[in-house]
């Protein structure tokens, strides 16, 4: 059964007139990883008694289906620490409405696992990988011995049949941007989508500085001395921007340029933390907590109304935070809102 897109009194609109069809959901806060631009060096884990279950999250992805939402992103922390989240990708892509069911992990856990994931529904699925070089990579993540095993994560990902396989790479001055063109070689000669990120600043690493940011146009402009590249069509509400190699590879690279030129005008997504908040922006101060009223008993529309007021506290975005010279700075970790 399908349903139709949120009617125009039902869809979820914010005050700016931007419609949510993208929902990410971190399903833990929990990380076998500690990446240098990502855990604060103390992290406080939520308690497991607070953390939404797996039905609860899906009645809340329910009733934003019936606002229009199509789309569902499980990120984290790290998504595959959470125990059963197969189950959970099962009972999302069931959901009458929703479209796509992704995850973003940092695939260590992932070989495993891919086929089983690919068989309860989902359609794609992103690693994130910040260095191709073994040495480095432990250094960045915080971890050991785990370099070959992400890569055969990736191996098996594409092995298992999903829709799309894409690689993540956050890119920071003086670490990683050397390697930008062994990024571009892996995604035109396995035909997989590279996507470069541009560092965000979150302070509670104690690594932030802006000095670090490699801009998108820096990383395809030396892309494109060695391959040359053509530019897609942006997808509304797209956070990236992707480009097709000139040749016949099927491979793709992609820029998100959250700091440099940010896409918040047509921004499409809406998230919900491991512990049940609704959070309009990935910069954004305001949070909704659903909780009371997922565990209080209430029924679906008021749950729905709940959203839509958290909805309409979304703001303009990173756009206007540059335009008015404000400093920009996330104020919650990275690892609690999914990235
Ligand atoms: N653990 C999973 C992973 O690493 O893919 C999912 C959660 S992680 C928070 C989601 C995405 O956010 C990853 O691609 C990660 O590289 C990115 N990320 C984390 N900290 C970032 C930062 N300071 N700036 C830009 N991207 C960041
Ligand atoms: Fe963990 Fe992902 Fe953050 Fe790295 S980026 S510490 S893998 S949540």
């Amino acid at each position: 059964m399908s349903i139709p897109l949120g009617s125009a009194d039902q869809i979820l609109s914010d005050s700016f007139g931007r419609h949510a069809r993208k929902l990410r959901i971190s399903v833990t806060d929990r990380c076998n990883f500690r990446c240098n631009f990502c855990m604060p060096q103390d992290p406080e884990w939520m308690e497991d008694a607070d953390l939404l279950t797996f039905e609860e999250i899906t009645r809340v992805a329910t009733v934003l289906a019936r606002l229009g939402v199509t789309n569902i992103r499980l990120s984290g922390g790290e998504p595959l620490m959470r125990r059963g989240v197969e189950d959970l990708v099962g009972s999302l892509s069931r959901i009458p409405g929703i479209r796509a069911v992704g995850m973003t992990t940092n695939g260590a856990l992932l070989k495993d696992r891919a086929r089983v994931l690919k068989a309860n529904g989902l359609h794609c699925v992103t690693l994130s990988i910040h260095s191709l070089k073994p040495e480095r990579y432990h250094q960045i993540t915080g971890t050991r011995d785990v370099f070959w095993r992400v890569m055969d994560g990736l191996q098996e990902a594409r092995n298992a049949g999903f829709e799309r396989v894409k690689v993540n790479c956050v890119v920071t001055r003086g670490c990683n941007e050397d390697e930008v063109q062994d990024f571009a070689r892996l995604a035109h000669d396995a035909e997989v989508s590279v996507r470069f990120i541009e560092y965000m600043p979150f302070d509670g690493s104690k690594m932030w500085d802006s000095g670090l940011v490699v801009g998108g146009e820096e990383i395809i402009r030396s892309i494109e001395a060695h391959y040359p590249l053509l530019p897609l069509e942006r997808e509304h509400g797209a956070t990236a921007r992707h480009y097709k190699f000139s040749d016949n590879s099927d491979g793709e690279v992609g820029i998100i340029t959250s700091m440099t030129k940010p896409f918040c005008s047509d921004c499409d997504r809406i998230r919900l933390t491991a512990d049940g908040k609704v959070v309009p922006c990935l910069f954004s101060k305001q949070e909704y907590d659903l909780k009371p009223a997922l565990r209080g008993g209430s029924p679906d529309p008021e749950l729905s109304d709940r959203i839509r007021r958290a909805f309409l506290l979304k703001d303009e975005g990173i756009e206007r935070m540059l335009r008015d010279h404000v400093e920009l700075k996330l104020v919650r970790p990275m690892h609690t809102i999914g990235g």
